[in-house]
């Protein structure tokens, strides 16, 4: 077996239906007698229910939780926060929500419960990337790693369709990375298999029936495990070229991910075959690349960058910046290799 360094991450999860009613116990076990509730303005309700929940344990809500943490929006929760005198946060909603939780823990030290609504999977990461004056940078530090997480499947039924089905695309390309990373040990791999296997037999079912309550079981077990494999492991090209359409081009998280995921697996293939055996047997598929293409498909999502708004002009200079900086791939960095799979990307090509 190939020598391995396993670092495993002091979490505690409690995942289960109706679980939000353990919200109030589990605030007491921080030790935190007076919580600010996060969100969005779009889940202000569900953060409602949350304080309604948290009893004499909630001090308020802050329903200003925006995309890629921007500085300005922690400071103004911060403001909040120290005019309570909250003792502790509790985020309920997707990657944006957290992230403000996380900003404020880096900031203030304070315990963090997190309630997840999303499959992006930040819950189970020390990784904080935060927005200031336009520039997003990111961070890993276990200081921001919530001490608590609630996964409640009630919560997610009503995750819309399309949402679902990206943000569940998203989380399979943490595992997929996973399963190729260079720092992959063998805990990791097992968990990213299973959780690509988990995803991928629950997404297509939600596409049809949101509500269905064991579909929305196994998808929020398979975005846990996914996340944890972000946790964990270092990922590679497919990140990097989502974060750079996400940062330089303004295009949106989990559509972009769920797009570039088949021709950044397509392009890694030959460089990490046993990799390549793994997600294919997760999906059921004897491809692994075309089987991510054709899930995509199967949820009713978008295939291709141009209908996200990426512009053709725009495959020039995303390759640029995507090749600048040297950073660890199962497959070296080669421009004309990029340039081609951002085109198939553009395109919505099936790899094949
Ligand atoms: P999001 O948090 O931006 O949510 C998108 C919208 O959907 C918001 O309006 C939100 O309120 C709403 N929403 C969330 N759950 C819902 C539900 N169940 N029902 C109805 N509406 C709901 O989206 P996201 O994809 O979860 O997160 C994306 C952000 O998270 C990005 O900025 C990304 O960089 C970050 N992220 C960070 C990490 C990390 O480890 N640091 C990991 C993954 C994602």
């Amino acid at each position: 077996m190939m020598p391995f360094t396993y670092n495993g991450l002091p979490s505690r999860v409690i995942f289960g239906q109706a679980t939000l009613a353990r919200v109030a116990e589990e605030v007491q076990a921080l030790g935190c007698q007076r919580v600010l509730v996060l969100s969005t303005p779009e889940q202000e309700g569900q953060a409602r229910q949350v304080l309604d929940q948290l009893g004499e344990l909630g001090a308020d809500i802050f329903p200003g939780a925006r995309m890629h943490t921007p500085v300005e929006t922690t400071e103004e929760a911060m403001r909040v926060l120290a005019s309570l005198g909250a003792d502790g946060v509790v985020a309920i909603g997707g990657g944006s929500t957290i992230g403000l939780g996380k900003a404020i823990a880096l900031r203030t030290g304070l315990p963090q419960l997190v309630i997840p609504t999303t499959y992006a999977g930040s819950e189970m990461t020390p990784i904080l990337g935060e927005t200031k004056e336009g520039l997003k940078t990111t961070q890993r530090t276990l200081e921001v790693l919530p001490e608590t997480v609630i996964y409640d499947v009630d919560l997610t039924l009503g995750l819309p369709v399309g949402m679902s089905g990206t943000s569940g695309l998203n989380a399979i390309a943490h595992a997929v990375e996973a399963l190729y990373a260079q720092d992959r040990n063998p805990i990791v791999s097992l968990m990213a298999e299973e959780g690509i296997a988990a995803l991928a037999r629950s997404l297509p079912t939600i596409a049809s029936n949101p509500t269905d309550a064991t579909a929305r079981s196994d998808a929020l077990y398979g975005a846990w495990l996914c996340g944890a494999c972000l946790g964990s492991v270092g990922m590679s090209l497919h990140h990097k070229l989502c974060h750079t359409l996400g940062g330089s081009f303004d295009l949106p998280h989990a559509e972009t991910h769920t797009i570039v995921l088949p021709h950044a697996v397509a392009y890694n293939a030959e460089a990490a075959p046993e990799a390549m055996s793994r997600i294919a047997r997760a999906l059921g598929t004897e491809d692994a690349a075309a089987g991510l293409y054709d899930l995509a498909r199967a949820v009713g999502a978008p295939l291709a960058l141009r209908d996200i708004g990426l512009n053709e002009d725009d495959i020039d200079r995303a390759t640029e910046i995507a090749t600048a900086n040297p950073y660890w791939n199962p497959r070296d960095i080669e421009p004309d290799g990029i340039h081609r799979l951002l085109r198939d990307a553009y395109a919505g090509r099936r790899p094949t």
